[in-house]
């Protein structure tokens, strides 16, 4: 063997050998494993390392500081692990090193990221001819869109964004929910929507926007919908908010990171009118369980995403469809390749029976919660479990010792003004009998604390 192959076949020896210990692995790494990451500490050597060295110091120091989130006992946010067939597809998309701009550098890539994109709408319910770009993130998808949305807007009003900008422009109003996600206002502060002025629409018990206390929307608003609210999973009532949206004129975008998923299950009720929007962004790397970083920006109008992403130069030309013109990526890995894998050894039953599993155990976890005393503080629709115990001061308690077991983890939020704790289901991996482990060891911790 040439050292190359000896080196990589000893990194996948190493990589099955994480994966096979995933399951005693603590979820969440202890101190031991977190102070041994002092032994990467060296200056920059000034000769190399063998390349053989450096894989076993990685292995050795940085895997048992891993946090076990392809597994199946961790709960935290909604994180999902890898599927087997989005994993193996992505160790030979490395061996191929394709630079996934357009059909010229990677006609395999060109093809395959074309048919995940009509899959993907296909599993969604959307639009057939909607332009699908994949991007590193929920957040920079959303950038992406909204940056086509506003274009657009504009253009509409006489205005030409690309050669005039915005001094001067008419002002595009931003109407969002008061529980948008955070990295929304990240995207519109970076596209200079001002914080100070966006319009926001209140939020019901549930955190949807209240379709009777919607702000007045036109033909110069950017209505930025939710499909999977982070502490509820709960879904803004498209049905009632779309035909008002559509009257007035505003483009509306969906923010659907995880919740979006949905539309592939049997629950897809919940999302109902979610297809009528001008744009959608969601991740791979959440409910689907592909690898970081894989998110999809969806446009219902394809030539208006292409438009505002174009990168075409004298010396790189390319088809409106190349992912170049559709990211913010002009340089990319060929990250549709581990959606369309996923999608291909799934089919559209097994991703319905997945997303279908996940949401009967969150509902099977709140029962066994709620019977042990605890407050389940959501309604439970999808995969997400919001939980309070007898005062805060427990539900911190008992949260801070199930992190602190590595027997699972998830996280902290607050919600209506006190601590609560946030329970995702997404791994492809969580058994029922790992739900099982889940609610005994909380009903446990709470006894022992209470006591
Ligand atoms: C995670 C999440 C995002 C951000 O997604 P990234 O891929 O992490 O950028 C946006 N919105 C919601 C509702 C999310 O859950």
């Amino acid at each position: 063997m040439t050292a190359e192959r000896t080196l990589l076949a000893d990194a996948d020896r190493r990589a099955l050998a994480y994966l096979d210990g995933s399951a005693s692995r603590r979820v969440f790494p202890d101190a031991t494993a977190i102070a041994a990451l002092q032994g990467f500490q060296q200056s920059l050597p000034a000769g190399g390392q063998n390349p053989a060295e450096v894989l076993r110091q990685l292995d050795e120091l940085g895997s048992p500081a891993t946090v076990t989130s392809n597994g199946a006992r961790y709960f935290g946010f909604v994180i999902g692990a890898t599927l087997p067939a989005a994993a193996a597809a992505e160790r030979l998309v490395l061996a191929w090193d394709q630079c996934a701009s357009s059909f010229d550098n990677s006609p395999v890539a060109d093809h395959l990221e074309n048919l995940a994109g009509r899959w993907v709408c296909q599993a969604l319910g959307l639009p057939a001819q909607s332009a699908v770009g994949f991007g590193t993130s929920a957040t920079a998808c959303t950038l992406a869109c909204l940056s086509a949305a506003r274009r657009s807007l504009l253009a509409r009003l006489g205005w030409d964004f690309d050669n005039d900008g915005l001094m001067g422009a008419p002002e595009i109003r931003v109407v969002l929910s008061e529980t948008a996600h955070i990295t929304v206002k990240k995207a519109l502060r970076i596209l200079g929507f001002g914080m100070n002025r966006l319009i926001y629409a209140p939020a019901d018990e549930h955190g949807r926007i209240d379709p009777a206390r919607l702000p007045a929307l036109d033909n110069r608003t950017l209505l930025i919908l939710q499909a999977g609210e982070v502490n509820t999973g709960e879904f803004d009532p498209f049905a009632e908010l779309m035909p008002t949206a559509r009257a007035a004129g505003a483009w509306v975008h969906v923010d659907g990171a995880f919740g979006l998923w949905a539309r592939a299950s049997s629950s897809a009720t919940l999302a109902a009118g979610i297809e009528q929007a001008d744009s959608w962004t969601t991740d791979g790397h959440k409910w689907l369980n592909t690898p970081y970083d894989s998110a999809m920006a969806i446009c219902r109008d394809a030539d208006a995403l292409a438009a505002a992403m174009n990168s075409d130069a004298a010396y790189a030309t390319a088809s409106k469809d190349a992912q170049k013109n559709l990211t913010l990526e002009f340089s990319r890995r060929a990250r549709g390749v581990a959606i369309w894998a996923a999608l291909a050894s799934l089919g559209q039953d097994g991703l319905r029976e997945m997303i279908d599993r996940h949401i009967r155990q969150a509902g099977t976890l709140a029962d066994a919660l709620r019977e042990g005393g605890y407050q389940v503080l959501n309604r439970v629709r999808l995969n997400q479990v919001l939980v309070r115990a007898d005062s805060d001061e427990q539900t911190v308690a008992i949260r801070e010792a199930a992190q602190a077991s590595g027997e699972v983890w998830f996280g902290p939020t607050i919600w209506q003004g006190r601590p609560a704790f946030r329970l995702s289901v997404s791994s492809w991996r969580t058994s029922d009998a790992d739900i099982q482990a889940l609610a005994e060891l909380l009903l446990r911790l709470k006894r022992q604390i209470a006591a």
